[in-house]
């Protein structure tokens, strides 16, 4: 619901802002039928208040205003597309030779990109301006030699990513030469970042097109708003009334066309967040290892729970000093009874606990990284990417009103660069992984069975490659054999992806049969975590004895059948 208000909202601002540069564009393209005067010409007496016959009176030499306002237009509206083309052509070219080819290009490149993003925009602007001479040449070149840099930062990271794509990695190796490559995955991939940035880079473009002019470098036979107002502040109209007619008109001319841009630029990058959410994510995690290096050279496992105590509210506790760790490839069983303390680990590893409860002790480590220590934004980006949680009610996970295939879409999209094709194709691989049709890809959530339902939230889990998957009681709810059905894929999913895979579940039977080790869960301890077979034949905690002997047994199962 608020998604939805959220979208229109953003598609009514998007339509304002087109509304305002399209009115823009054609005044700048028909100004000199819709001028009422030649700007250069005297045309009434100077400082002339505003009349019928000069809407915007006059400057003071008796130029008319509004003409001078109208063809103005053209210049900054020039000015700012043209510095922006320029600034995005090199920025593009400057990202994707750093991003590919990566190297000494890209650390020449990177640290010159550093140097302009460091130095101050107008005192550099100002000084190049002095060097080159006002004019319209000057003001384009300044403008795109501060302004290409932090492009060429955001795309050279996108590239970098792109580089080690599979797809593309296997083109390379098949031969495909640089260009091919570039032009037929690299560009196409990137293009959703340009334009936008585009957009916006044409924003400050013309921002500091009237700054520059205002300081007297912009072209003196062409006056642009910017020029205007440098003229308005020279001739002294702050002193009389004519700053109302001669500066509140380009001064708002500039508000109001970095308002359109920024209005279409925001809408348009909007439409694109998912390629840059993932973008972002991956800049930080690519910069991660260089500034903080491991301090033992002993891998991780993906999921380390190290003495983790959590109470809700003052007194309750949820979980008491519990220690486990499950490595890549793994399958540990989480077992106990109701109330144990299962899901208070289970949340905590993913971030997800309750407002009511609290760490108070001890951390989760998912790929090396404290859970409770990221801020926000990272642990969003960490959940779905390395860590994903298959929940245990697959009906209320996902959206009754949207098709399997589009919810998958989705996901697979927030957090990863891709195209709505390149996703729909992994959803399609995806849905043949865990056992279903590519065709139930156009289905909705209540055409399908109970089973099946769990099998597409744990073909979303799996969507973006997590290390770790955490399941909390997945097979609630279905049959004794759909429950079997589901182990018996969540064991071969972690095999084939070598997923550090924790399964809540009250089934020690069947979790006994799959899984490398079992961990015993009760009143919030860990009582005892042992290889399954150990804790199958020779508990070591007279819980789990109790819990082994209440367990309906297989083999005996199999054994009174067979009498
Ligand atoms: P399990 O998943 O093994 O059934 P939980 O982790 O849900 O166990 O619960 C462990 C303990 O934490 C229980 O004693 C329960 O009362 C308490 N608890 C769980 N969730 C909350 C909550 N939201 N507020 C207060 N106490 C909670
Ligand atoms: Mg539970």
């Amino acid at each position: 619901m608020s998604l939805l208000g959220t979208k229109t909202r953003s598609r009514r601002l998007a339509l304002v802002g087109a509304v305002i540069l399209g009115i823009l564009l054609l005044c700048a393209a028909a100004a000199p039928w819709l001028a009422p005067y030649d700007p250069t010409e005297r045309v009434t007496r100077p400082f002339a208040a505003p009349s019928t016959d000069h809407w915007l009176g006059a400057d003071d030499v008796g130029h008319d205003l509004l003409s001078m306002l109208i063809h103005g237009a053209q210049i900054s509206l020039f000015v700012g597309v043209v510095a922006a083309l320029v600034a995005t052509t090199i920025g593009t070219a400057m990202g994707i030779a750093a991003g590919y080819v990566r190297g000494a290009v890209d650390t020449v490149l990177m640290r010159i990109v550093d140097v302009v993003l460091s130095l101050p925009v107008l005192p550099l602007t100002i000084v190049i301006g002095v060097f080159a001479g006002p004019g319209l040449g000057t003001q384009v070149m300044v403008i795109s030699a501060v302004l290409w840099a932090g492009l060429a930062r955001e795309l050279r990271a996108q590239v970098l990513t792109l580089r080690e794509r599979d797809y593309i990695q296997a083109e390379r190796a098949m031969g495909a030469g640089p260009v091919y490559v570039l032009r037929r995955h690299v560009l196409p991939a990137i293009l959703p970042l340009v334009i936008p940035q585009f957009v916006l880079t044409v924003k400050t473009a013309i921002l500091l097109e009237a700054s520059l002019a205002f300081l007297g470098l912009g072209d003196i036979s062409a006056a642009s708003w910017g020029a205007m107002l440098s003229m308005a502040h020279a001739r002294n109209a702050f002193l009389t009334d004519a700053w109302v007619w001669w500066v509140l008109p380009p001064g708002i001319a500039i508000a109001v066309t970095v308002l359109g841009f920024a209005l279409l630029g925001n809408a348009i990058e909007e439409r694109s967040r998912p390629i840059l959410t993932a973008h972002q994510y991956r800049l930080r995690r690519k910069a991660r290892p260089a500034e903080a290096p491991p301090v033992d050279e002993i891998p991780v496992a993906p999921l380390v729970v190290d003495g983790l105590t959590v109470v809700y509210g003052e007194q309750g506790s949820g979980a008491t000093k519990v220690s486990f760790a499950v490595e890549a490839g793994e399958l540990v069983g989480l077992v106990g009874e109701s109330g144990s303390g299962k899901s208070t680990v289970a949340a905590a590893t993913l971030g997800l606990l309750p407002s009511a409860a609290r760490i108070t002790s001890g951390r989760v480590l998912v790929s090396g990284r404290d859970v409770a220590a990221l801020p926000n934004e990272e642990l969003r980006a960490l959940r779905g990417n390395r860590i994903s949680l298959i929940p245990q009610e697959a009906l209320s996970a996902l959206n009754p009103v949207r098709s399997i295939g589009s919810q998958m879409d989705e996901a697979i999209l927030v957090h990863r660069p891709c195209s709505r094709h390149e996703a729909r194709d992994r959803t399609l691989e995806l849905l043949t992984q865990v056992g279903l049709g590519a065709d139930r890809a156009a289905a909705y959530p209540h055409q399908l069975s109970g089973g099946m339902r769990q099998r597409v939230v744990i073909a979303m889990a799996l969507a973006n490659e997590p290390d770790v998957v955490i399941a909390d009681e997945p097979t609630s709810g279905l049959d004794v054999l759909r429950e079997a059905e589901i182990l018996a894929l969540l064991d071969d999913l972690r095999r084939h992806h070598s997923l550090a895979l924790l399964i809540v579940t009250h089934n020690l039977p069947v979790i006994e049969r799959i899984a490398d080790r079992i961990a015993v869960m009760k009143d919030g301890e860990l009582v005892e975590i042992g290889t399954a077979s150990q804790i199958g034949t020779d508990p070591r905690h007279p819980y789990t004895r109790r819990l082994v002997d209440a367990a309906p047994r297989l083999e005996s199962l199999r054994e009174k059948v067979a009498r």
